[in-house]
């Protein structure tokens, strides 16, 4: 996806500075060489927001419109699952508890595939404990709800005199810190951008007595940089359920510093811009501390959750074995940030999304399903 002007003068100043941004992977369905037939229309609601006109490559527009068209899919919706059952040996889920409408009916399948998001898949499992799984279900590791990630994450607004009147921001990332630098040899992470931030997206984040008309000013002239850096996988950053079913999310902070560095090479970077009306100045208020707002996300922004089912080779270590099948039962499988052994620095989708065709492959293949079967089931519902 093309940067607008004013980041593709950033990234002209970048790349001056002798780094290599590049121009992020975003899944929309924008065709730039022949914008009136293109899907999307590159709007300013993009980031955290369905696409109302279904330009999104989201699971939505691209898995779950898709795969209703088939006459053996079905979808229940307003449904939520309460427990896995299973049978006596422990080593099959032969129940699905699911609340709907108000009350509770059991699904049955051969196989079963827990995709929860990491939260809610480990919280799924641990409040299926049965005597053949006394500490939940598929946890004979105990690393069930445990080992849980979700990046050291902040936005950072960086205010130039210019205006910034960038409708698509998305589009630049800067991986030259991502597994170190000269002066600090460890990896620090990735710098993007979030969607273009508003007066009323800023006013969450402000202080109450900040007046509308300096949010307003504030977003009209801000770069909103979107920064990551991986937090470590520590068995005590936990989900667990209470007594009364609730879930609890238990979390120390860890490789602060790598976040920390990545900050200041972002300030430093900010540094060598230029304008041609400005010159360096045109940066200069940006690093006073009152006009470059710096906030860090705290717990409860859990969107990059993961790692608390973790797959792995050693039964005694992870929940999953490679194909993302429960270690302990037959027909269980786990498909979404759960599996996770390490978090990296990056927006985790995309890695979910390609693990989960992977696994997709793995269940045609334990079905049975011939390639020749495949394509002519894709072919149906192409027609
Ligand atoms: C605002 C926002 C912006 C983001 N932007 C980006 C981005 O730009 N790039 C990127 O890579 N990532 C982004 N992410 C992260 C990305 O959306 C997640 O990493 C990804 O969706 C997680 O996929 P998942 O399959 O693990 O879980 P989810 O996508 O969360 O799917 C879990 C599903 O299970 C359902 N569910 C939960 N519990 C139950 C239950 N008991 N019974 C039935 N259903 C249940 C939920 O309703 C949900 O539909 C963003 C996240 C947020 C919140
Ligand atoms: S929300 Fe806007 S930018 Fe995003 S895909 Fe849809 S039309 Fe395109």
């Amino acid at each position: 996806m093309s940067h607008e002007p004013r980041i593709q003068h950033l990234a002209d100043d970048f790349a001056r500075s002798g780094l290599n941004p590049f121009h992020v992977p975003v899944g929309v369905m924008l065709d730039e060489t022949n914008p009136q037939k293109s899907r999307c229309i590159r709007c300013n609601t993009c980031d955290g927001f369905p696409c109302l006109v279904g330009a999104k490559s989201d699971a939505q527009v691209i898995c779950i419109d898709e795969a209703v068209k088939y006459p053996n899919v079905n979808l229940l919706t307003r449904s939520e699952v309460k427990r896995l059952e299973t049978d006596a040996s422990g080593r099959e889920v032969n129940g699905v508890v699911v609340e709907r409408n108000g009350s509770l009916e059991t699904y049955s399948a051969d196989m079963v595939v827990v995709s929860c998001g990491a939260i809610n898949s480990a919280a799924l499992l641990l409040r299926s404990a049965n005597d053949r799984h006394p500490r939940g279900l598929a946890n004979g590791s105990d690393t069930v709800g445990r080992h849980y990630m979700g990046h050291t994450n902040s936005v950072m607004m960086a205010i130039s005199k210019c205006p910034n009147p960038t409708i698509f921001q998305k589009t630049l990332g800067i991986n030259d810190f991502y597994f170190g630098y000269q002066d600090w040899r460890h990896p620090m992470g990735h710098i993007s951008f979030v969607g273009k931030l508003d007066a009323v997206t800023l006013r969450a984040g402000a202080p109450a007595i900040a007046p509308n008309f300096t949010l307003e000013l504030m977003a009209k002239h801000s770069l909103d940089f979107w920064l990551t850096s991986e937090d470590l996988p520590d068995p005590n950053n936990r989900v667990t359920v209470d007594r009364s079913g609730k879930i609890v999310l238990t979390y120390t902070p860890n490789n602060l510093e790598a976040h920390e560095r990545l900050q200041a090479k972002l300030k430093q970077a900010m540094k060598q811009t230029n304008c041609e009306i400005h010159g360096h100045e045109c940066h200069q208020g940006l690093f006073s501390r009152n006009l470059f707002v710096g906030q860090q996300i705290p717990l409860a922004g859990v969107a990059h959750q993961n790692g608390t089912i973790r797959f792995g080779n050693d039964p005694k270590t992870s929940a999953l074995d490679v194909n993302c099948k429960a270690h302990d039962v037959d027909n269980l499988y786990v498909v979404d940030g759960s599996f996770f052994p390490s978090s990296a620095a990056v927006n985790p989708a995309l890695t979910i999304m390609a693990n989960a065709m992977r696994v997709g492959d793995h269940l045609l293949d334990r079905m049975g399903v011939s390639q020749a079967e495949r394509v002519a089931q894709s072919l149906m519902v192409q027609v």
